[in-house]
């Protein structure tokens, strides 16, 4: 998607450009998804849009079709990794611990996670 909005400060489009290495897992043309560089988890995966969108829902809100891939892209995951259960977070905003405002989704498995999380 060459037309996508991009932000040249942003690490993960930086990520997507090539310009920062990653360990990616799983692409698809609207999608990328690659390891996490301060796993929480055994299996800690980050799943991005193509597109420049500073959280979840202005990703929805633009492109639908794409937010909705990222869950497709999350079991596609889990699929791949063999994960049982997993658990899925967007932390939105930074009093939830968003560090990066590029949209992504953690998906987080290969261990008993503890509900609520902190
Ligand atoms: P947030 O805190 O915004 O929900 O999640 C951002 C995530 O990006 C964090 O879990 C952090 O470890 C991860 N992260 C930050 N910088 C990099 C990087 O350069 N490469 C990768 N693969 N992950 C990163
Ligand atoms: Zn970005």
């Amino acid at each position: 998607m060459s037309d996508a909005p991009r932000d040249p400060d942003c690490l993960f489009c930086r990520i997507l450009a090539g310009e920062i290495p990653a360990e990616v897992v799983h692409e698809t043309e609207h999608v990328l998804a690659f390891r996490d560089i301060a796993p929480q988890a055994p299996t800690h995966v980050l799943v991005i849009p193509r597109g420049h969108h500073e959280n979840a829902a202005a990703l929805a809100a633009a492109e639908p079709l794409v937010a909705a891939e990222l869950l497709t892209a999350a079991a596609e995951i889990a699929r791949l990794e063999g994960l049982a259960g997993y658990r899925l977070a967007f932390n939105t905003g930074a009093e939830a611990g968003q560090t990066v405002f590029h949209a992504h989704l953690h998906v987080l498995g290969g261990r008993d996670l503890t509900w609520p999380p902190g």
